[in-house]
């Protein structure tokens, strides 16, 4: 395996091929081997399983995922890299990298002519810039994924594993955990990468439900009532869904939270997923009598 985690080497590669870090796509390459292997070791695919690997950079962690896995499918943004992904990849038969952005790229045809028949893991050291918007992307996709693991901000994997009624629950926690079990695996300082981020991350497993444990009538309401929910934050969830819905009168809005018998006064981030699910179909029936 190409020791692309040597500093030395990843510099002198790139002079190679004439690039530089580009910011803009969110460039920090890994530079301590064990935080890729560790990550594509515990994406929770097993060997027989494809992967989907977004932004390979130069191949640090895909060299991992193709020794571990049968099947290793790359997007990579930036056109630049592909070069040299066809140099460190060029040891592996069971590797496809395609030039794009995993925000416009054709997912299902993707699917369609790559993974047919195959359990599907997504493993990905993801941007920063982007991270939310990926998430949500893939999630909401509704495309046959088994595990979605990646490393991200610490920030932003404490809120998606975060308990109703943290400071650190919002709209993301709510909405990811609709779709995933989500497990923080662990952390890993700035300085394993390079250039260093200003932040530290941590790695977060979120393994998809086949069958959702909340079941809505109607998801389009059901995300509607979580983004009112948290959209002000300070004011009571009766406040709050009557500033962010109004197709709801204020009194529809206060039956709907007595019969789901929350306190009067509760706050929209004390709410699970599951009794944001209740809610919403509650207001749903209202309007469907
Ligand atoms: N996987 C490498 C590693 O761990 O060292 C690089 C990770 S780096 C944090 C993020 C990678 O995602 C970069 O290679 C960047 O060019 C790529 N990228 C950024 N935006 C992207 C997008 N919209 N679609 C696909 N790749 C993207």
């Amino acid at each position: 395996m190409i020791q692309l985690t040597d500093i030395g080497y990843v510099k002198r590669l790139m002079s190679a091929h004439g690039i530089t870090f580009q910011k803009k796509f969110g460039q920090n390459f890994l530079i301590n081997p064990a935080v890729p292997e560790r990550i594509a070791a515990e994406c929770g695919a097993k060997p027989e399983d494809a992967i989907l690997e977004i932004g390979p950079g130069i191949g640090t962690m895909t060299q991992y995922l193709c020794e571990m896995y049968e099947k290793v499918v790359a997007v990579e943004i930036d056109r630049a890299l592909i070069p040299i992904l066809d140099e460190t990849l060029a040891a592996y038969d069971n590797v496809t990298v395609i030039e794009g952005d995993i925000m416009k790229i054709n997912l299902p045809a993707l699917f369609a002519s790559h993974f047919a028949g195959k359990n599907v893991t997504v493993c990905a050291n993801l941007p920063y810039y982007i991270t939310t918007p990926i998430l949500m992307l893939l999630l909401e996709s509704g495309l046959p994924l088994d595990n979605i693991t990646v490393m991200i901000q610490k920030e932003v994997a404490d809120r998606l594993a975060a308990a109703p009624g943290t400071a650190e629950y919002g709209a993301v926690t709510a909405a990811v955990q609709y779709y995933a079990e989500v497990e923080k695996l662990f952390q890993v300082s700035a300085g394993n990468f390079l250039p260093a981020p200003k932040v530290d991350s941590a790695v977060v497993r979120m393994h998809l439900y086949k069958e959702k444990p909340v079941k809505v009538k109607e998801e389009a309401l059901f995300f509607r009532v979580i983004r009112a929910a948290f959209g002000q934050r300070r004011k009571t969830l009766l406040n709050a869904l009557s500033a962010g819905m109004g197709d709801f009168t204020k009194s529809e809005l206060a039956e709907a939270i007595a019969r789901a018998r929350f306190a009067e006064n509760i706050r929209g981030e004390r709410l699970s997923t599951a009794e944001f699910g209740h809610l919403a179909d509650l207001l749903f029936d209202i309007k469907h009598p």
